[in-house]
């Protein structure tokens, strides 16, 4: 693939002074970003890089009124030995074709995304704060762009790529969040596209969310559409439950996300000896598990804060504190491990990942 380059003058290029530049989640932009165009007669084209700016889009471009779009989330990392990293890119490349294939969207070389991603990583590296813990969120994006209001799938796309610095997301140390399990709105369902990353599912899930927020807690704790009775999700994070002797999270129905990050920490504990089960989960049993204390722990597992520890579940608009709402050993002793490989401080045994330079 060859990349047309259209580049920021140098002086126009320079990265804040990070040690003293607040980092809200995806507010800050890098100068450059990636585009490519599709066509049915050209297929995939016109890969190129340009000064990150405003995009022009038809007005009824079907993205905008039907939400044909997928996306993906990863990060490049400072290593502490000063190379730069990427955590199981081809796991994320390989699901955001899944989630391209959900939408009728024509999926993309591999290895041109691959390519995209490390070229444009490279030319903005000096956005990549240094600091272990922060990272560059990789957000690329795939969109319906064809201006007709008819509902069938797109005949034209851009598949776009934008970088973000972001700090640590525990800089003045753990924090367990509370969260409210909602029994009025559900998140996905089977057959819908609960386990693909398209823009629809987190538009839907706003509501409950701010609900919760209303309520004093910062995350949903998603149960299934049947029945509302088994743990799906909390929140846009996949979840475990450490009970005696066994750390669960739920198995893959069709309705969860398949989390890199989920599958990073099943590996682990594997290697830790840890009895991992992916199995059925049922919100009574997280209830019980607490009230009798055989629940030792819970987390949340995704990119962006690689492991967030649950403190207090909400069920019924009754409060249950798991653990004195502290960060349990096991929780942080994945967050140690995982974000020890990505840094390079850790031996990267499973071969996670790809050192860009
Ligand atoms: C992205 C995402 C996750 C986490 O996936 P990772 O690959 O670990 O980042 C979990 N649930 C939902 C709904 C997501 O969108």
């Amino acid at each position: 693939m060859e990349i047309e380059l259209n580049l920021v003058p140098e002086e126009k290029r320079k990265a804040p002074d990070f040690e003293n530049t607040k980092l809200p989640f995806g507010t800050i932009f890098t100068p450059h970003m990636f585009l490519m165009d599709y066509t049915i007669d050209e297929g995939w084209h016109s890969p190129r890089i340009v000064p990150f700016s405003e995009i022009n889009l038809h007005p009824a471009a079907i993205v905008l009124h039907y939400s044909q779009t997928v996306f993906e989330g990863m990060k490049a990392y400072y290593g502490v030995d000063g190379k730069v990293r990427l955590f199981r890119p081809w796991d994320h490349i390989n699901r955001l074709n899944r989630s391209a294939d959900r939408l009728c969207i024509p999926k993309l070389n591999p290895d041109d995304v691959f390519e995209a991603i490390k070229t444009l990583v490279l030319l903005d590296k000096d956005w990549i704060p240094r600091k272990k813990g922060a990272a560059l969120y990789i957000r690329p994006i795939i969109f319906a762009t064809e201006g007709t209001l008819g509902l069938k799938p797109s005949k034209t796309y851009t598949f776009m790529i934008i970088l973000a610095p972001v700090g640590a997301y525990y800089a003045e140390g753990f924090n367990p969040v509370k969260i409210y399990v909602t029994e009025e709105y559900i998140r996905a369902c089977p057959g819908g596209t609960g386990d693909v990353k398209t823009g629809g599912n987190y538009a839907a899930s706003l509501k409950a969310q701010q609900v919760a927020c209303k309520k004093g807690y910062s995350q949903v704790l998603w149960l299934d559409a049947k029945e509302k009775k088994y743990v799906e999700e909390v929140g846009s994070m996949n979840i475990f439950f450490y009970f005696e002797n066994e750390l669960a999270t739920p198995e893959l129905t069709g309705s969860i996300l398949p989390g890199v990050t989920r599958d990073s920490v099943l590996h682990l504990a594997k290697k830790l000896g840890i009895p991992a089960k992916e199995r059925k989960i049922s919100i009574e049993e997280v209830i019980e598990g607490i009230e009798t204390g055989r629940l030792k722990e819970s987390f949340g597992t995704g990119t962006a804060a690689v492991i967030t520890p649950v403190g207090e579940i909400c069920y019924k608009e009754k409060p249950y504190v798991i653990n004195n709402g502290q960060t349990g050993e096991l929780t942080k002793k994945f967050f140690d491990l995982i974000t020890g490989i990505q840094y390079g401080e850790k031996e990267d045994e499973f071969g996670w990942t790809v050192v860009l330079e």
